[in-house]
């Protein structure tokens, strides 16, 4: 106590401090041992103090301060009985035992301590040993002390935190995680009284109770909801001041509405703080935390973090098991939708298949149940393989290994077996299936039939094969038209016979550019007509070659494919270069011409002359029968090479007719008189009407009679008998020529008409097959018909028809 030290408050008192008053004296009087013992704690960094003497006169150094708090400056020189009244009783018989000669020692010794205006809660670990005077008698106490409060404080909170934090591993429903809470708040009660938990509603108006602690003294529990801006209470407030503010709120006085709750030693609970669960990084109030707070400690910063802490982890824990019951809620829906998908997919006529992420099938719908005859338990994971067939095996396979692998979309066609056993193209179309987080999940894919259509397909594949091999052997070209899509495709050596480079795109406009301009129109009708599926596609057509500006006689033939919609989508066919023989057709017919044109003149002459002769010769003579058939041969002759002329007449459209009105039933007469039909010996049966009219010209008319005629001659036996009858009847004549010959097969009689036909039955017989082309040309002429009635071996009627007209 020797020099002033500057800042040393307690020396500074203890110096100033007048003594005379107090029951110790003035200091010089002082024990030296207190003196030296005051000198040790008053530079001592520890608290320390000595109470000494009987009244225990307080002494301590500046380090102790804080322990006294509010009873500094006064507690100096007092009695400690009296400045630690609120102790004593805990204490006093310690201190009373240290007198005694014992020591004492405490460790985290909780003792209320009302140095801050308030029963404080706090604790001291600290020692007590008996302090000798200069007899060596125990004149006082020692005692070096150390609180402990934060310490302490900071180990239970730590705890209550750590035990919050694990809950969210233990409960996965939000009631039993908030009771769980409240239950660990409960534990330190030193910290919160009593605590409630609430969460705001989706809506964000009212805050619901999940739960609540007892609150002690009191049967009262918490409202069931807070709602903030409703009412004027102190809660309601304080709730628009927490979603504001995201702070802890803290009200005072409650005093008023927690009038009864009492701490555990009765002492009114009158602090409440309101603590905002926040979303884990957000700013988002989602809950609160009602708190009673302990009258024991004061709110300073640590107190207020151990809130916040608690607050943090509590909204951590919700987090948690909200989402977690998420993924629940997830679950059963997908489970849900997955029944929904089943119900629904077992309806539909398709196959239907899910396969997991490793490509085994986890599903098929009932229809595949129908189709193959397999269980689940058959068809499981890869087993519906057994259905495929054996050919096709190995591709099904690998593609699908591929598709997994890859996670690409995949199509592919093969067959499957059905129950009895036989097998149907399918197509396969599988889709990778991800979840929500993007992950591959596996494949869902549709099976279809496409039997009939694979087959139809391959049979046209087929057909065109045939049909390409074909073309290529004997340089037909071949197109293939959609007239739907307007896409034309033709064959190289169709573009070559067009003149029209093989690497050019063709359409349909080009292929009738193409055409010889008289031949345009006329194509374009006939491809019409084909593609409306009414007409066979069967023309003979000019092209100007690109190439070389020469014009081609082409013949194209095709086939049209209608829909159901009556639509042609295709139209197949062939087109051939014919200009050779169209040239030398028209040199035969040239030939034929000019021919008959130089043979028939020296046989009319001949003719002529023979007649003079048969004249002059007279009947009795005996060369007579000679010059008959001379001239017989000589007008047959003619009459061929009349039939040849007219042929390329017809062909060129160059038959002549000098129409009049003719008497048809004098024509028929004359005609058959003129004819020498005793030489075959048939016996001609006469049924004529006399004076039918008709328009049209006399000598092609008997050309038509002689022919009928000679037809009957030629193949029926002689001696016969062929019926000649000519009729009129509502203005129509009928002209008909019946024999018992021959006949003819019914298939050949469309086709006696051609030219050049002749029937089998008639093979024997010499002839052109020409006379009845020509007839039918006339008769068409004259506006007339012709038909006929045959069987084989009993003979055939030709009938011809035409207009009557009235005599002019
Ligand atoms: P052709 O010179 O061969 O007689 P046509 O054009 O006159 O030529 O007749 C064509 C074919 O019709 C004949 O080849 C013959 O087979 C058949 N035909 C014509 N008329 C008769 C008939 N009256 N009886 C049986 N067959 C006939």
């Amino acid at each position: 106590m020797e020099s002033p030290e500057d800042g040393n408050i307690m020396l500074e008192l203890i110096r100033n401090k007048d003594w005379s008053q107090t029951s110790l004296g003035e200091p010089e009087h002082w024990p030296r041992s207190l003196k030296v013992g005051l000198d040790i704690i008053l530079h001592s960094g520890y608290p320390m103090f000595i109470w000494w003497g009987p009244d225990l006169i307080m002494f301590h150094n500046d380090a102790y301060l804080p322990v006294l708090g509010q009873k500094h400056p006064d507690a100096l020189g007092q009695s400690a009985r009296e400045v630690w009244a609120e102790v004593w009783g805990q204490i006093g018989g310690v201190v009373e035992n240290v007198f005694r000669g014992e020591e004492f020692h405490a460790r985290d010794l909780l003792m209320y301590l009302g140095r801050k205006g308030f029963m404080e809660e706090t604790y001291w670990t600290f020692s007590y040993s008996p302090f000798r005077d200069d007899n060596g008698a125990i004149g006082g106490l020692f005692c070096a002390c150390n609180e402990e409060s934060a310490k302490i404080q900071q180990q239970r909170r730590l705890s209550c935190i750590k035990d919050i934090s694990s809950l969210s591993a233990r409960y996965r429903e939000l009631p039993a995680l908030g009771e769980a809470t409240i239950k660990v708040l409960e534990k330190n009660a030193r910290d919160i009284q009593f605590s409630a938990l609430y969460l705001r509603r989706d809506d964000g108006l009212k805050f619901d109770l999940v739960a609540g602690s007892k609150i002690m003294g009191s049967a009262e529990t918490f409202p069931a909801e807070l709602q903030p801006l409703v009412g004027e209470g102190d809660e309601d407030c304080m709730i628009d001041h927490l979603q504001k503010s995201r702070q802890i709120v803290i009200a005072d006085d409650l005093e008023q509405v927690l009038e009864e709750v009492r701490h555990e030693d009765g002492k009114p609970i009158n602090s409440v703080a309101m603590v905002p669960l926040l979303k884990p990084g957000q700013q988002e109030v989602t809950g609160l935390l009602l708190c009673g707070l302990s009258p024991y400690l004061e709110m300073d910063d640590e107190y207020k973090n151990y809130l916040t802490l608690t607050a943090a982890q509590i909204s951590t824990a919700i987090a948690d098991v909200r989402s977690f019951e998420k993924e629940r809620k997830k679950e059963i829906a997908l489970a849900r939708s997955e029944k929904r998908f089943r119900e629904m997919a077992d309806n539909v006529p398709l196959i239907i298949w899910v396969t997991d992420k490793t490509g085994r099938c986890t599903y098929i719908n009932k229809q595949w149940g129908i189709y193959s005859g397999q269980s689940e338990s058959m068809w499981k994971d890869f087993g519906w393989l057994e259905a495929v067939h054996p050919e096709d095996l190995e591709e099904v396979k690998t593609n699908f290994q591929y598709a997994t692998e890859t996670r690409t979309p995949y199509t592919q066609n093969y067959r499957l077996k059905d129950r009895a056993g036989n097998f149907y193209w399918h197509v396969d179309s599988g889709l990778p299936n991800f979840d929500e987080n993007y992950q591959f999940v596996g494949f869902i894919g549709a099976v279809f039939n496409i039997h009939e259509q694979k087959v139809a397909e391959e049979q046209l594949k087929e057909k065109e094969e045939k049909l390409r091999l074909a073309a290529a052997a004997t340089n037909l070209g071949t197109w293939d038209y959609y007239p739907l899509d307007g896409i034309l495709q033709w064959s190289d050596i169709c573009k070559e016979i067009f003149g029209i480079p093989v690497r050019e795109d063709m359409t349909y406009e080009k292929f009738l550019d193409a055409l010889h301009e008289e031949d345009r129109e006329r194509t374009d009708l006939k491809v019409r007509a084909a593609l409306q599926g009414t007409e066979h596609y069967d023309i003979e057509y000019r092209v100007v070659r690109r190439t070389d500006g020469k014009e081609r006689w082409i013949r194209a033939t095709g086939q049209s494919y209608l829909n159901d919609k009556n639509e042609a989508y295709r139209f197949i066919g062939t087109a051939q270069d014919i200009t050779d023989r169209k040239l030398a057709e028209e040199q035969k017919d040239d030939f034929l011409r000019i021919a008959g044109h130089e043979l028939r003149t020296p046989l009319t002459s001949i003719a002529g002359y023979l007649g003079l002769l048969q004249r002059m010769i007279g009947e009795q003579e005996k060369t007579r029968p000679f010059l008959d058939k001379c001239l017989q041969s000589t007008l047959k002759m003619r009459s061929l090479i009349t039939d040849f002329l007219d042929i390329s007449k017809v062909e060129r459209g160059e038959l002549s007719f000098k129409m009049e009105t003719a008497n048809f039933s004098a024509i028929v007469k004359d005609t058959i008189d003129n004819m020498d039909l005793a030489a075959t010996r048939h016996v001609l049966d006469l049924h004529l009407e006399p004076d039918l009219y008709i328009y049209g010209d006399e000598e092609r008319l008997e050309q038509v009679v002689v022919n009928l005629l000679s037809n009957a001659q030629k193949y029926s036996p002689k001696g016969q008998t062929i019926k000649v009858q000519l009729s009129g009847s509502k203005g129509r004549i009928f002209f008909r020529i019946q024999d018992q010959g021959i006949g003819m097969q019914q298939k050949e009689v469309e086709k006696i008409f051609n030219k050049f036909y002749r029937a089998a039955s008639g093979s024997k017989v010499k002839g052109m097959g020409l006379g009845l082309y020509i007839v039918k040309k006339i008769i068409d002429y004259h506006n007339g018909e012709i038909r006929v009635q045959t069987v084989p071996g009993k003979g055939t009627q030709f009938t011809v028809e035409f207009p009557e007209i009235e005599p002019s």
